[in-house]
């Protein structure tokens, strides 16, 4: 059976109170290994290290820190395959998506950041009259925490990791205790690239007992957290006394509003992948679906049709749309919102049920499932499910359809098809999220600044906003 040990101080070591938990594999429901679930003292051992690597890290060239940062990228990339089948297994996420999407992309937040920081520039004002100048130095913050989610593992997780380490801080972090695999695989890659012992140090566990000990911790300056928006609430409260920094990257509803303008083939292909891709299982997916009146009834019909060709199987298997669920709690509470939309005189058109795969029943399937809804304001149309299962109603006007998609909570992502410039520009500048994308979904440029508004979080990742986040600024007035 699978052992998975902390990576403190570079080496790999069990919890000090020798407590683990099962790992599930999500595709047949088994369990295939366990991980520490690390207490208080695994977390300060972790933070011990930090500490004392933060001197010589922190002062460290921003070139050699560049030269390692590219090296753990060429080793991901080198070891794609492996790190793809972990990811897989750990997630039930198709081993394809894990392939083209996850660890491509864990490989290229270390490629982006190492290329960022030696681009990253700080401001300089002349205090004009005053004879005085000022300049701003950006200084890494000291040792911080990175918390990530199951949904997608290695690709959350290192989105943290690398800006951190690039500004110069040391990290305590911890991934998932629902998927540890990918982030356990990492700490050797980050040896064999060089990293010094210390810098990086990732412990396992629980969000209750490990994930607590972080927030916890009074010298951990910052966290930077993604995950649910309870979760977030909480550690705000928890933080916030202390005056930590604050990354917090939470849960989303996001509309998906199509006019009939719009380039009808590539919107439906598209509406597809932003409904179900990674089993709907990722914070951006469009998961209410508004669209016009004029095409609701041809929309309604060719969506169902190609929802339906989609491939639910085990996620190993080359070809599959459609994987497992994460974990069997997590499907069961899909499947909780499924019978709540027919309590609410929700159709559902598609989907719907839970699915066996043969020879491995006990994995946690599920047909990606569209409802029809009377009403925006019903349950599954206003709480985050982060399932496959997305909502479909008509509007008729701009307005009402603006009014619909800033009705929740949430603000995180908003996609839009139209071809018309003018209702592009207008939409944009009043729907409430942070990020918004016309006629594409998902389109990553990493330099842009990632976030919501309103439940969705607070403080922007990606680029520079990184960099920011994981520095303070001090400024320095010189008169002459
Ligand atoms: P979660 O909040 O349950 O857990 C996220 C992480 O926080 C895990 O590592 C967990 O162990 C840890 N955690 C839990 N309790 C903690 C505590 N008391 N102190 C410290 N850490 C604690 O979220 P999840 O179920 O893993 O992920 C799904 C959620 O993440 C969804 O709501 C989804 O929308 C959100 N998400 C958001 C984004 C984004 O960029 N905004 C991206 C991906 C996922």
């Amino acid at each position: 059976m699978n052992k998975i040990k902390n990576y403190i101080n570079g080496k790999f070591l069990p919890p000090v109170n020798d407590e683990w938990i099962d790992n599930y594999c999500p595709a047949n429901g088994q369990v295939y290994g366990h991980i520490p679930n690390s207490s208080k003292e695994d977390v300060e051992k972790a933070y011990s290290a930090a500490k004392s690597a933060f001197p010589l890290w922190s002062q460290t060239t921003l070139e050699a820190r560049s030269r390692i940062l590219i090296k753990i990228s060429e080793l991901l990339e080198a070891n794609l395959q492996r790190f793809a089948e972990a990811e897989s297994k750990d997630n039930g996420k198709p081993i394809g998506l894990a392939k083209t999407v996850d660890i491509p992309r864990a490989a290229s937040n270390f490629r982006f950041f190492g290329n960022a920081i030696t681009q990253f520039a700080s401001e300089s004002h002349e205090s004009v009259g005053h004879d005085a100048i000022n300049y701003t130095l950006r200084q890494p913050i000291g040792v911080v925490g990175c918390i990530s989610p199951w949904n997608l593992p290695l690709y959350l997780f290192t989105w943290k990791i690398a800006p951190a380490i690039a500004a110069g801080n040391c990290v305590v972090a911890k991934p998932s205790e629902i998927t540890p695999m990918t982030a356990y695989l990492l700490g050797k890659i980050c040896t064999e690239a060089g990293l010094p012992t210390g810098v990086l140090n990732i412990v396992h566990g629980l969000g209750s007992t490990t994930g607590q000990a972080i927030i916890e911790h009074p010298d951990i300056k910052a966290i930077s957290f993604t995950g649910g928006t309870e979760t977030g609430a909480h550690i705000a409260k928890i933080a916030a006394p202390m005056f930590k920094k604050l990354s917090l990257e939470l849960g989303g509803k996001n509309p998906n509003i199509i006019f009939a303008d719009c380039d009808y083939d590539d919107m439906l292909k598209t509406t597809v992948r932003s409904s179900f891709a990674n089993q709907g299982q990722i914070c951006l997916c469009g998961s209410r679906i508004f669209v016009e009146a004029t095409i609701y009834k041809k929309f309604k019909t060719d969506f169902v049709e190609k929802v339906k060709q989609l491939k639910i199987g085990h996620p190993s298997k080359e070809g599959t749309n459609i994987g497992a669920l994460v974990s069997k709690s997590h499907l069961e509470k899909v499947i909780r919102y499924i019978d709540i939309a027919k309590e609410e005189n929700g159709t559902i058109i598609c989907g719907g049920n839970k699915v066996i795969v043969p020879g491995y029943e006990g994995g946690y399937y599920l047909e990606p499932t569209v409802i029809e809804v009377v009403t925006d304001e019903c349950r599954v149309n206003q709480e985050e499910i982060f399932g496959p299962v997305v909502t479909i109603m008509p509007f008729n006007t701009e307005n009402d359809v603006l009014q619909m998609a800033n009705k929740v909570k949430y603000g995180l992502s908003a996609t839009l098809w139209t071809n018309n410039l003018k209702r592009t520009m207008r939409m944009s500048n009043q729907l409430q999220s942070g990020i918004i994308w016309v006629n594409t979904w998902m389109l990553r440029d990493l330099r842009t600044p990632f976030g919501g508004v309103k439940e969705s979080g607070v403080g922007r990742e990606g680029g520079f906003e990184a960099l920011r986040f994981f520095t303070e600024a001090k400024n320095v007035c010189i008169k002459y």
